[in-house]
């Protein structure tokens, strides 16, 4: 057997944990990267009932990946983070990502304003060089993908310099300012918006702006952290089950392997459909020691939502695609 660095060799990852759910399922964060890693991480979705990804990749990817994938793949596209600084191409330069993104028929532009950048760019997501971009994008019916913010445990080790990084409670205003401005812009957060250890406060942001939706992509942090309180996290699956979509955010990177691949897909699919518990085949470097996942046992019409029906309404999907 293949053993990749960082997995536990006791579970066979190439093995999906027995379950009852058989509908389709549709991963609405990953990366794709070079030809034959982007294969390996489609060969693994497919062993786990994938049957859509909605991959994060650079505008001029879309014609090869659509020839090699067809139906299989979705395009969420970069927008560009390099020009900033430069007031007149940055805007410009997102603003043709988004018509050429358009025409070839993607379904979302991905935003990056978490601490690191926040820092390195004096940008953040409510920068009124921003505001045509978004304009333009709540226009033609695209949606947005954000990551805004880290596990809290970085804010100890990574961003704990209050001269150059804010708090993650203030972080988030970045994100209400533009909601506030673009009510009908459709946003999914990333990383259960970005701080799954808080999950009243997330309740608070879906509560407030309609158009908001969490993926559940960044596999460690969340399966750590709603193993850490199962009773609360599947309450509140069941609570909001028409705003979260299913993501790994996997990312096709030349040296995962394809069992690395699956050891995600595998945390995801105990986690939200088994009743039992067991060690998380993945080592976690935040969580100080093993990781048990505690299996969220979610009904079979919650798991459909959060497996496809959302992805399907948020990005626009053809459901007869699947
Ligand atoms: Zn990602």
């Amino acid at each position: 057997m293949h053993v990749s660095r960082g997995l536990d060799a006791s579970v066979d990852v190439r093995r999906p944990p027995t379950s009852r759910y058989t509908g389709p399922i549709i991963d609405a964060h990953c990366h794709c990267g070079r030809p034959r890693a982007t294969q390996r991480m489609i060969r693994a979705g497919d062993l786990y009932g994938i049957r859509k990804r909605v991959v994060i990749c650079g505008i001029d990817e879309i014609p090869r990946l659509r020839r090699e994938y067809g139906d299989r793949v979705a395009f969420n596209v970069w927008s560009e983070h390099k020009l900033v600084g430069r007031d007149q191409p940055f805007t410009g330069t997102n603003l043709r990502i988004v018509e050429r993104a358009v025409r070839a028929g993607a379904v979302a532009i991905k935003f990056w304003y978490k601490p690191e950048f926040n820092e390195r760019s004096g940008m953040w997501f409510d920068d009124p060089r921003l505001d045509r971009v978004f304009q333009a994008i709540s226009e033609a019916g695209l949606g947005v993908l954000v990551h805004i913010a880290d596990p809290d445990v970085w804010w100890k080790h990574r961003y704990n310099d209050p001269s150059r990084f804010e708090s993650k409670q203030l972080t988030y205003r970045q994100l209400t300012n533009t909601l506030e401005r673009f009510p009908s812009l459709r946003v999914l957060m990333a990383h259960m918006g970005g701080w799954p250890e808080n999950l009243p406060f997330l309740a608070g942001l879906l509560d407030r702006y309609s158009n908001l939706c969490l993926d559940t992509s960044g596999t460690k942090w969340i399966a750590r952290e709603l193993s850490r309180k199962p009773a609360e996290s599947r309450d509140f699956f069941v609570r909001y089950s028409d705003r979260l979509l299913f993501g790994s955010d996997l990312v096709a990177f030349k040296h995962a392997t394809f069992e690395h691949h699956c050891s995600r897909y595998w945390v995801h699919r105990f986690l939200y459909e088994r009743r039992d518990a067991a060690r998380s085949p993945i080592e976690d470097e935040d969580a100080g020691g093993p990781v048990f996942l505690a299996g969220l046992n979610l009904p079979t019409a919650v798991l459909d939502r959060l497996y496809h029906r959302n992805a399907i309404r948020f990005f626009g999907l053809v459901p007869g695609s699947l």
